[in-house]
């Protein structure tokens, strides 16, 4: 059994103990797939969704790196539906652009790993959508699309105001994928940034979590980390909030990358990156990484 229940209509899919995918059931009874995976994980969506009894009517995007588009296309092919992404997410789903690179100087154990991350670059412009200006979904009717940039310019999260569900996206993490036990345990259960490395505007992520904690969510499901809730799940993102900083350094953190809808506009200089004192940690993080990403390559 691949799916996990995170709410009474909303199952998480684990991919690779790495990264997470949701099915979300409309009050139709349909369902709608929150992000991909990476493309390994293919047959492993197409399984959850038979589990679920049919394919889902559409693929809704929190953002597009390759952990949660990876399998996008392929899938939004094969069941023949669209896909949504955020509007100024078009032109690194296009194939038009490639997000500003990963910092591999930021610090933490996933920025050693994005040392062997290559840019994919998606095109997807044949089944893609963007979420449209109200935030509403005929799809999904109950969840509303929050914009939360600064981890990538058009990151969305999914945010259920009657069961107070929020499907966070890599806007935060409930497992520190900073420190190599939690990026590997995904314990303990707790916030933490999204996806350091490569993140290219960390003012714009702040201020995305103060509104994500103003919500008050008794639910948080994330890109990486298991879901969290209960009663001190709004107080802990009130505190996570407050205490949020960026980085002592790193190529994004004094000054940000700028986008636009044609893609990348501004990049800051990268810093010297002599390869620190854990290279053999890099290096074995980067095996494992190409490991999982090298098979799904096409
Ligand atoms: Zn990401």
């Amino acid at each position: 059994m691949s799916l996990q229940p995170v709410a009474p209509h909303v199952w998480r899919i684990n991919i690779f103990n790495f990264v997470n995918a949701y099915f979300v059931r409309n009050a139709e009874g349909e369902f709608v797939l929150i992000d991909t995976g990476v493309r390994p994980a293919l047959t492993q969506l197409k399984a959850a969704a038979a589990e679920l009894g049919r394919p889902p009517i559409a693929i809704l995007l929190t953002h597009g790196h390759f952990d949660h588009a990876g399998c996008a296309g392929e899938l939004a092919r094969a069941w023949n539906v669209p896909v949504y992404a955020g509007r100024l997410e078009k032109p690194f789903l296009t194939g038009a652009a490639a997000y500003p690179p990963g910092d591999p100087t930021v610090g933490g154990a996933l920025a050693q790993v994005s040392r062997a991350i290559p840019p994919l670059k998606f095109d997807i412009s044949d089944v893609l959508e963007i979420y449209p200006q109200d935030g509403k979904l005929d799809v999904l009717k109950g969840w509303q699309v929050i914009e939360t940039p600064g981890h990538s310019p058009g990151h969305i999260s999914l945010w259920h105001e009657d069961d107070r569900i929020l499907l966070a996206g890599d806007a935060l993490c409930t497992a520190d994928m900073d420190s190599v036990v939690g990026m590997t345990t995904l314990k303990p259960t707790q916030f933490a940034r999204g996806g350091t490395p490569f993140v290219p505007d960390w003012k714009e992520m702040k201020h995305s979590l103060g509104k994500l904690a103003d919500l008050e969510p008794a639910t948080v499901a994330a890109g990486h980390g298991h879901p969290m809730t209960g009663g001190s799940v709004p107080e802990q993102l009130r505190d996570f909030y407050h205490e949020f900083a960026p980085p002592e350094h790193g190529r994004y953190v004094g000054t940000p990358a700028r986008t636009d809808e044609s893609g990348v506009t501004f990049l800051p200089p990268a810093p010297p990156d002599p390869l620190p004192r854990n290279v053999a940690i890099g290096a074995l993080a980067g095996a494992a990484a190409f490991a999982i990403l090298g098979r799904g390559r096409k």
